[in-house]
């Protein structure tokens, strides 16, 4: 899948080159070839560290509230596009793919490419093709993670697979859940998106993936690692996805536990908006605050 492999030629990337800038300062005299990757090696890192503000944003609270679009979402993209800042959207949800949550918001009237669009699935299966490449899960999940794991090739099986990774469904089974467990009992590490424990729905909030992972922890006794926000595991790959520096980057979020906290973890400017579901008398029973409060994306001038 393109998005996938844009993801990975971006992170080799930038992992070479930091690589090699550590080798060339601790190590001996230069080559001509390694002075040249030096060299642009400080010039991508300047570019990095100034010109316009990576934004990673977060998306349902922020651009989007169940099935309508935020008040000046879209004037905000196109105030990014215009200041030419990088940006990403990242998401816990699991569930979609990309190309759907970029068919999504398009029919909300906001244009985000898919490759601009970063969710918690896409976290995970890089996550595992680095930790275990080519390995094999037991995937509880949708097309959001099946698609996912299935890019990095891995292999989904129930038969004593490497990983159970937990992802978001409107359709988790007391079947599937038993397998999951008995699976973990036998030795499979275990894995989970993310940490949500409910999830917004236009009926009201759902039971997600961190609610069922309390469960399968409970008859396990074994503790899921979550991947997702705010693992800032998920806000270094995007930032290393845009080829951007923590010092140079905005985290806009809508949940101090979530989005704020992942943004101070990974030394990232953060904004509270106001237009999800957290007002300002909230942000004071938190033992951290975000640099900046405000009602919406509608007053953030990139
Ligand atoms: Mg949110």
């Amino acid at each position: 899948m393109l998005v996938e492999e844009v993801c990975c030629q971006a992170a080799t990337g930038v992992e070479y080159r930091s690589m090699r800038r550590g080798e060339a300062a601790s190590g001996p005299p230069a080559s001509t070839n390694e002075e040249t990757m030096t060299q642009s090696t400080r010039k991508t890192s300047e570019t990095a560290k100034s010109g316009p503000k990576a934004h990673l944003i977060d998306m349902d609270g922020v651009l989007i509230t169940g099935n309508q679009a935020i008040p000046g979402a879209a004037e905000f993209l196109n105030r990014l596009r215009a200041a030419g800042a990088p940006f990403m959207l990242l998401t816990n949800n699991s569930r979609l793919t990309p190309h759907d949550h970029h068919a999504r918001l398009q029919s909300l009237g906001l244009e985000i490419e898919a490759d601009c669009i970063f969710t918690s699935a896409l976290a995970t299966s890089r996550f595992l093709h680095r930790q275990r490449p080519g390995g094999s899960a037991y995937v509880i999940g949708e097309a959001g993670l099946t698609t996912a794991m299935h890019d990095i090739g891995y292999r989904l099986t129930e038969h004593e697979p490497d990983y159970v990774v937990l992802g978001e469904t409107n359709t988790y089974s007391f079947a599937t859940i038993t397998t999951a467990v008995r699976l973990i009992q036998g030795g499979a590490r275990f894995i989970a998106t993310n940490p949500d424990v409910v999830g917004p729905t236009d009926q009201g909030q759902v039971p997600a993936c961190g609610a069922v992972a309390a469960m399968i922890q409970a008859a396990t006794g074994v503790q899921a690692y979550f991947v997702g926000k705010p693992n800032p595991l998920m806000m270094r790959s995007a930032l290393r996805q845009l080829g951007a520096h923590s010092e140079n980057a905005v985290m806009i979020g809508d949940r101090m536990d979530t989005d704020i906290a992942a943004g101070i973890e990974s030394g990232l400017e953060t904004i509270l908006v106001l237009s999800g579901v957290t007002s300002e008398e909230d942000v004071e029973r938190y033992p951290y605050r975000p640099d900046r409060i405000l009602k919406s994306v509608a007053q953030i001038k990139p």
